[in-house]
């Protein structure tokens, strides 16, 4: 049943906006698109909450156990028909903020803006400390060994705060592109308490954060943050020999690809072939990740990039550069390879497998960045 909206106007006190969380309401805080580009948005609410229009200063008041329609109009926002400025905020009537959207509970500040396409984005802003806590779980299981929670928890931190920039109207997205976040759901004592122990703590070189990447698995060795992107290469991304993830099921992979489906990814690049005769590694980086490919064709041979084939046939099936082994049979080639993920940074599994040998996770740490300090923010 869709209810209006009741007007409050200065009767009511403004309660804090900030999360009343104990320790974790310190420090930085880091603003996260949960849902982004959205056309409308149906909030059902199961107890009474507030809905604060930022530029006006009005709340709204939202009853509890009803359904109410947002949708951007105009330049701003229209709450089941009431119009209101871009952006409002959501608040709980306890001001525990507490709202509960897609399934998942977010203990942030709520704020719902309209973009300049006529979208709504939904931006929760909270604590580093807290967003962590809904990070960690997606990032590594919640059964890893202790150590290697922390390890996470401190490359988590950096790579976040490295992205923390107020021209933008977030900081950071909550999907794979960036890091996972999906409010409070799997938060248990285990991630709680790796994130507690590193509390503040942040990597630096030189000074300067560094950009904490991580993967799954590298394969025996991480991949230089240069030949991954492009990007200029610090002593902490350039790579290192990995023995610790070796045990893991993600060490090797291998993938058929019919010989149709890579004509196909050459032909959508520009070349003419209509047959495939030859597929070979044509350079390896210093890492022994493949960086390009070699097609003889009927029109000549073809050279192109491992990553642009690899975004082309799926992460997930094609699963890193690092390739060993190019084979012709049964009308396509079988690719075999080692590990998962762009290989730069900390090697998550290998991280685990360190900390199963009882290594601490500043050392754990170190060996994937080397040359960085931990330090508090
Ligand atoms: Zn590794």
């Amino acid at each position: 049943m869709k209810r209006a909206l009741i007007l409050l106007t200065l009767l009511f006190p403004a309660h804090s906006a900030r999360c009343a969380d104990g320790g974790a309401a310190e420090g930085p805080r880091i603003r996260v698109a949960i849902y982004r580009g959205s056309p409308s948005l149906k909030l059902k609410t199961s107890s009474r909450i507030y809905a604060l229009d930022v530029k006006s200063g009005q709340k709204y008041m939202l009853l509890d156990n009803a359904s109410y329609e947002v949708r951007p109009y105009g330049g701003g926002i229209s709450v089941s028909g009431q119009q209101l400025s871009s952006p409002i905020k959501l608040l709980a009537q306890d001001g525990q903020e507490r709202i509960r959207l897609g399934g998942n509970l977010y203990k942030g500040d709520i704020l719902i803006r309209a973009t300049p396409d006529k979208k709504l984005d939904i931006i929760e802003h909270l604590t580093l400390e807290e967003y962590l806590y809904g990070v960690l779980p997606y990032e590594m299981s919640p059964d890893w060994p202790l150590e290697a929670l922390k390890a996470q928890a401190v490359a988590s931190r950096t790579y976040a705060l490295k992205n923390i920039n107020p021209a933008r109207d977030y900081d950071v997205t909550n999907g794979v592109e960036m890091q996972v976040y999906s409010g409070t759901k799997k938060i248990n004592s285990r991630i709680i308490e790796a994130v507690n122990e590193t509390r503040g703590e942040v990597l630096k070189f030189k000074g300067k954060l560094v950009t904490a990447f991580f993967h799954a698995n590298c394969g025996g060795h991480t991949a230089s943050v240069k030949s991954a992107w492009g990007e200029a290469v610090i002593k902490p991304l350039y790579g290192v020999t990995d023995p610790y993830c070796k045990t893991s099921s993600h060490y090797r992979w291998d993938l058929y690809v019919p010989a149709s489906g890579l004509l196909k990814f050459i032909q959508a690049r520009g070349s003419t072939a209509l047959k495939l005769k030859a597929v070979r590694i044509a350079k390896k980086d210093a890492s022994g990740r493949a960086v390009s490919l070699k097609f003889t064709t009927d029109k000549g041979s073809y050279t192109a990039p491992v990553t642009e084939l690899r975004k082309a046939l799926g992460n997930y099936e094609f699963r890193s550069t690092l390739i060993t082994s190019v084979t012709p049979g049964n009308g396509g080639y079988q690719f075999e390879g080692r590990g998962w993920g762009h290989g730069v940074g900390m090697c998550q599994e290998g991280a685990r497998g360190m900390a199963y040998k009882g290594v601490k996770y500043r050392k754990i740490l170190r060996h994937y960045y080397p040359g960085v300090s931990i330090t508090d923010i």
